[in-house]
C-alpha cells in the first residue's frame, strides 16, 4: 500500500467514525426528547407545562393544582 492510499483511507475511516458518532449522538437526542415529550404534561387549565415523573394517569398541575389525564 503506498503511503497516500493509507493516508485517504485513514481519512475515510475517520470520516465514517464521525458520522457514526454525529448519527449516534442525534438518535439518542431524538429518543431523550421524544421520552421527555410522553412525560411533559400541558395543564388544560393554565397552559402550563410541566413534566410528570409519577406514573398515575392523571397528575396535577403545580401551577394551579388542576388535575389532567395524560
Ligand atoms: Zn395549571
Amino acid at each position: 500500500m503506498e503511503l497516500d492510499q493509507f493516508i485517504l483511507s485513514l481519512f475515510f475511516i475517520g470520516l465514517a467514525i464521525v458520522l457514526i458518532a454525529a448519527l449516534i449522538g442525534f438518535t439518542t437526542n431524538r429518543w431523550q426528547n421524544f421520552r421527555r415529550s410522553k412525560r411533559q404534561i400541558r395543564c388544560r387549565i393554565c397552559s402550563h407545562r410541566y413534566m410528570d415523573h409519577k406514573k398515575d394517569k392523571i397528575s396535577e398541575c403545580p401551577n394551579c393544582q388542576a388535575k389532567n389525564k395524560r
